[in-house]
């Protein structure tokens, strides 16, 4: 049986951001360093 894929992430480690410590949400197409907070101070 097929493993679906919601389960298939689930079970992947989790990243975490290197500044502030925060759990990163991976999305399928993006591979982000940084968690959005980290990011969206770094574009203003
Ligand atoms: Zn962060």
């Amino acid at each position: 049986m097929l493993q679906s894929p919601v389960e298939f992430f689930r079970t992947l480690p989790k990243k975490v951001c290197p500044e502030c410590g925060e759990h990163i949400q991976e999305q399928a197409e993006s591979y982000l360093f940084e968690c959005e907070r980290c990011l969206a101070n770094k574009e203003e």
